[in-house]
């Protein structure tokens, strides 16, 4: 399988919609449970992620949370 050069924020996921891997881009979303002093750039890379969020960037669709994916 070929896959072009990914950016930082992109990885290759499964999409439903696709069903099949793609690549995604990855965004994360810092809930009010983080200050936002805390929030260095390495943090958004590695640390917690409260909530990452991947948009297939072939259809578009979010899948944040496959199981709530269908209807
Ligand atoms: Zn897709």
């Amino acid at each position: 399988m070929h896959q072009r050069d990914l950016n930082q924020n992109e990885i290759v996921a499964y999409c439903d919609h696709c069903r099949c891997d793609t690549v995604h881009e990855v965004s994360l979303r810092l809930e009010s449970t983080t200050e936002e002093t805390e929030v260095t750039s390495q943090n958004l890379k590695f640390a917690k992620s409260p909530a990452r969020q991947t948009m297939c960037t072939n259809c578009g669709t979010d899948n944040h949370h496959p199981r709530c994916a269908y209807h």
